[in-house]
């Protein structure tokens, strides 16, 4: 076994300035769409009232104020940087010409599109997707939009692409709703500490990326987010999903999965998250508010659509 992870495939060098280059691209076309979006829909952008259709959600948490968003987002990207860096030296970061980034790349560009739904903030951030060569079976979105996946979960899980909208969305909505930044809030009210960047950083748990590649086994520290926090960004993660075009049926399978694969060994992902039979339970009593959206999505009746199919066990009707 390899003790230095990589990524497998295809990986042609390109010159720094080009891949710089080609994420200003991706950035620029992100914020097109977002922009795009919000001029189609003046009914979005309402903090806490996601719409008629589809998830609601309650209000945000007023304790999360205390903690300057911008400056949470400018941390996070600080941060951001740092683990791109890391991974880029140990040739452990996914070039912009990898498929399995522009596949990354595309399902995100067709999430992010609905983001301001959940977040009005959301249209100013500059979105970004990078992958990693690590077997850890993990993912995340920081403060700001900042979006990673390890080839681990992609490899371990063997994702469809409706599997992979399904964790990418759910990691968005974290970051939509502000979950962090509510859990940065309380966490400094209870250790009685000044805010600072560089609190921030520790309280968000982003503080150790600086290790994160270098050591064998080293983990990722993540947040632990609060049951509550994971179910609503379950939620909304199926109604992003669902406007996406991605069958939010897929969050069933996801956790089926996961399931198999906790008997033997369970990931760091699925180990920072409640019950998978509550999860499951949650996500089907809810399909009936995101089927609409999105049969509307990929432009078919309800009534005609078949059961999601996956490469693993049984379809999900
Ligand atoms: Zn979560």
């Amino acid at each position: 076994m390899p003790a230095e992870p990589h990524l497998p495939g295809p990986c042609a060098a390109l010159h720094p300035l080009h891949a710089l280059a080609a994420r200003r691209r991706l950035a620029r076309a992100l914020c097109a769409a977002l922009l795009a979006a919000a001029a189609l829909s003046p009914a979005q952008g309402q903090t806490g009232a996601a719409g008629r259709d589809g998830i609601e959600v309650g209000a945000q948490s007023r304790v999360s104020r205390l903690v300057s968003a911008e400056q949470l987002e400018r941390d996070a990207a600080a941060q951001y940087r740092k683990l791109l860096a890391e991974a880029a030296a140990q040739q452990a970061l996914g070039k912009d010409s990898h498929p399995q980034v522009q596949r990354l790349r595309r399902i995100a560009a067709r999430i992010v599109l609905h983001a301001s739904r959940f977040n009005p903030r959301a249209p100013q951030w500059k979105w970004e997707v990078n992958l990693i060569g690590s077997r850890q079976v993990n993912a995340f979105c920081m403060p700001g939009g900042k979006i990673a996946f390890f080839t681990g979960i992609l490899d371990t899980l063997k994702l469809t692409d409706d599997e992979v909208a399904t964790v990418m969305a759910h990691e968005v909505a974290h970051a939509l709703r502000e979950h962090g930044r509510e859990r940065a809030a309380k966490s400094a009210i209870a250790q009685g500490v000044t805010l600072g960047a560089s609190v921030l950083s520790q309280l968000l748990g982003y503080g150790d990326l600086g290790g994160l590649l270098a050591q064998t086994g080293a983990k990722f520290t993540m947040l632990s987010f609060s049951r509550g926090d994971e179910t609503e960004a379950d939620l909304v993660a199926m109604d992003l999903a669902a406007r996406a075009g991605f069958d939010p049926r897929a969050g069933v399978k996801l956790w089926e999965k996961m399931t198999a694969l906790g008997r033997n060994q369970p990931p760091q992902w699925m180990s920072t998250h409640p019950s998978h039979d509550t999860r499951i339970h949650e996500i089907r009593r809810n399909l009936g508010k995101v089927m609409p959206l999105y049969a509307q999505a990929i432009g078919r009746p309800v009534a005609s659509l078949g059961p999601y199919r996956s490469n693993f066990g049984e379809p999900v009707r």
